[in-house]
């Protein structure tokens, strides 16, 4: 497809909208603020001020309203997508890699953060991007939330939250040590987030047909992940699901979930060391040590809980530090 993106002022927002007043269709994607329909050009205009132009007349279109980057016609939007070959990125093979042009498809991906962090809650998001808003992300900056900085995470987060549909799935440390207490493991908790977030996606979809297939950035291996599943509702087309690591890499639908995830994480993380009366640290390291010994000083055992994983080693080094 054939596409550009412009970024514009409220001022000529406004104006495009006067000037394709005709041309407006009933039709208001997540986001957007106006969709015109012309003989060779779809222009979706959004709130944030980036202005979609797609069909074979985009550039003309576009160019009425500014510098335009042109990507020539029959050349795929995908010139960076190499890394789903690069020998650092293992798919499981089989059924379930990927087919080589995944990129250029719609897809559900799903992605989680905060599974290695000893504080703070694990984050699952499962986020549904159509072939036709991939570039628009890319312009928004979307890709591997590990290259980003938390203040970019959140301001590209807000801008897709309301664009794309997602779900967006929290589990918050009292669950989880109470799961993980009833004998279920982290790589299950995982399993079972990832598939209610896609579930609860496939169900936003009205048009089914138009999802290519579902993209999961792989923590285990397949045949695992479907049977921690067993007996659970599996309510999307699981014929073309497709697994592989470095996923965000792959398709920017799981690149935007893992953002998206990343963006819950740093805001529960924020709360929680409000509660805690000092700045928690991430991952697992000594300074979590330390900082899990000042939390059961401060406000007792019990807080661990609420706080932390508790079955982390992290918790027996901070007791021998109290
Ligand atoms: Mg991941």
């Amino acid at each position: 497809m054939s596409n550009s993106v412009l970024t514009v002022s409220n001022e000529t927002l406004n104006t495009m909208k006067e000037h394709y007043h005709s041309s407006i269709v009933n039709q208001s994607p997540p986001g957007s603020l106006f969709v015109a329909k012309l003989t060779g050009c779809t222009i979706t205009a959004y709130k944030s001020g980036k202005v979609l132009f797609q069909g074979q007349d985009f550039s003309s279109e576009a160019n009425k309203w500014g510098n335009v980057e042109k990507i020539p016609p029959g050349k795929k939007t995908t010139s960076k997508k190499t890394s789903a070959k690069s020998p650092s990125s293992k798919s499981s093979g089989g059924i379930y890699a990927p087919p080589a042009n995944v990129s250029d498809l719609s897809i559900i991906g799903s992605d989680e953060v905060g599974t290695g962090d000893y504080f703070g809650p694990m984050t699952v998001v499962a986020a549904y991007v159509t072939s036709d808003k991939i570039q628009l992300l890319k312009e928004l900056g979307v890709k591997d939330s590990k290259d980003l900085k938390d203040a970019q995470i959140t301001s590209i987060a807000k801008e897709i939250i309301p664009m794309i549909p997602h779900s967006l799935l929290i589990l918050r440390n009292e669950k989880y040590n109470e799961l993980e207490k009833s004998g279920i493991n982290q790589g299950k908790m995982k399993a079972l987030l990832h598939n209610q977030a896609i579930c609860h996606v496939f169900k936003k979809i009205t048009d089914h047909d138009q999802v290519d297939g579902i993209l999961i950035d792989q923590f285990c291996e397949p045949g695992v992940f479907f049977n921690y599943l067993k007996g659970k509702e599996i309510s999307w087309k699981s014929e073309n699901t497709y697994f592989s690591t470095k996923a965000e890499g792959i398709h920017i639908a799981v690149a935007a979930a893992s953002i998206i995830a990343r963006y819950a994480f740093i805001k529960e993380f924020e709360k929680l060391s409000e509660k805690a009366g000092f700045v928690l640290p991430k991952g697992a390291g000594n300074k979590v040590d330390q900082a899990a010994a000042s939390l059961i000083r401060k406000h007792g055992e019990k807080a661990l809980l609420e706080f932390t994983k508790i079955h982390f080693a992290n918790t027996q080094k901070a007791r021998k530090l109290v």
